[in-house]
């Protein structure tokens, strides 16, 4: 056996590489930077143990994955000087950094103004703009969820919790004990995309999979999906 299946919380499967040492005593799992998970073991290992054993770190595994995945930012490093480009809620905001005694963040116009204490010290603008973007997004993805909560209370399920992060490579995902999270880069897509995939975690309540049930679902509740599914990646490819 080289290689088995576990499945996780999200009811994913991952597939599990087995490397197997001589000199080895214990079973240990790890996990590399892209996700991808090993256990070595020592040479001889019973194999319905082994799959036992690892199916009962799958949490573990969900949790060390989102760890690693969250400590690398997803998207190009932006340009933080004078009229350089940047995407909030779909559309291209120019920056204009100003010197000014009190820091703080406006949209004029077509122009993302930033007035800060040191307008030309790219680092320090980038953590002013990184500081209101979460902010930005703590609230709006609140009040998108709320909004977009009522028809899954009436099917009695409850509101998730929300938590918000910069995930690598998905834009949320829902935990079976009601924890939704999102990818706060979503901040940069349009509005309509968000819904999307608040809603998308949302059918995941009532289906933890992507089955034909849950396509049915996420059909019923967001007819235009597809549509919103298309605009994201495009916007945020
Ligand atoms: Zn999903």
């Amino acid at each position: 056996m080289d290689q088995f299946h576990i499945t996780l919380e999200d009811g994913s499967s991952c597939p599990v590489q087995v490397v197997r040492s001589p000199r080895r005593r214990t079973v240990q799992l790890v996990i590399r930077k892209d996700g991808a998970v090993t256990a070595r073991t020592p040479k001889r290992i019973n194999n319905t143990w082994l799959i036992a054993w690892a199916q009962e770190r799958a949490p573990w595994i969900t949790r060390k994955r989102s760890e690693l995945l969250t400590r690398f930012p997803t998207s190009p490093t932006p340009l933080f000087e004078p009229g350089a480009p940047h995407l909030h809620l779909g559309k291209i905001y120019q920056l204009d950094p100003q010197l000014a005694a009190r820091k703080r963040i406006l949209i004029q116009g077509d122009r993302l103004v930033i007035h800060a204490h040191t307008p030309n010290r790219p680092e320090a603008l980038a953590a002013q703009l990184d500081a209101w973007r979460a902010d930005y997004a703590q609230r709006l993805f609140s009040a998108r969820l709320a909004r977009c909560f009522p028809p899954f209370a009436q099917m009695g399920f409850t509101r998730p919790t929300l938590r918000l992060r910069l995930l690598k490579r998905s834009w949320g995902n829902m935990r079976s004990d009601g924890r939704m999270t999102l990818n706060r880069d979503l901040i940069r897509a349009p509005l309509t995309c968000l819904d999307y995939v608040i809603v998308h975690e949302l059918c995941h309540m009532a289906h933890m999979n992507h089955s034909p049930a849950y396509r049915a679902l996420l059909t019923q509740m967001r007819p235009n999906w597809r549509a919103d599914k298309a605009l994201l990646e495009r916007t945020l490819a």
